[in-house]
């Protein structure tokens, strides 16, 4: 099977590749309510993979227990698997966090919130734009 350039795909293919609600997260920046995300509280061992295109992002040895309602990781799993960028909607400034494979959207980069993690980053990212595959995280 030819690999497949999910930059070239129009609308209408995610659209057919995609649920609703998934469309409207990845496709459309949308943000999926707090709490309800099925990898919020998740702890299990794994890789999270994009859900739009399957490339790898994020891994649990990153997660962290943020309390802010959606899942969050301190790193990426390589710098160069997510894309960062301005984002100015709801007059704010936040940094959005895309996907560096298909350019999907995943959520947004928290900087300097006091956590005690590594990095003191909070990548927020909405449990509808990954897929957790379990198995063991090699260090
Ligand atoms: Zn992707």
């Amino acid at each position: 099977m030819a690999q497949e350039n999910f930059l070239d795909f129009s609308d209408q293919k995610w659209r057919e590749r995609l649920s609703d609600a998934e469309y409207h997260v990845l496709r459309q920046a949308g943000t999926e309510p707090p709490g309800i995300g099925e990898y919020t509280n998740t702890t299990t061992e794994g890789v999270y993979r994009c859900r739009a295109c399957g490339a790898e992002l994020f891994r649990s040895t990153e997660k962290f227990d943020s309390h802010c309602g959606w899942p969050a990781f301190f790193s990426p799993l390589a710098g160069d698997s997510v894309i960062e960028r301005e984002d100015r909607s709801l007059g704010m400034v936040r940094t959005e966090v895309l996907c560096a494979n298909c350019h999907s959207h995943l959520g947004h980069v928290f900087a300097g919130e006091g956590y005690d993690t590594p990095t003191d980053l909070r990548y927020c990212i909405n449990s509808i734009s990954l897929t957790l595959e379990e198995g063991p995280v090699e260090n």
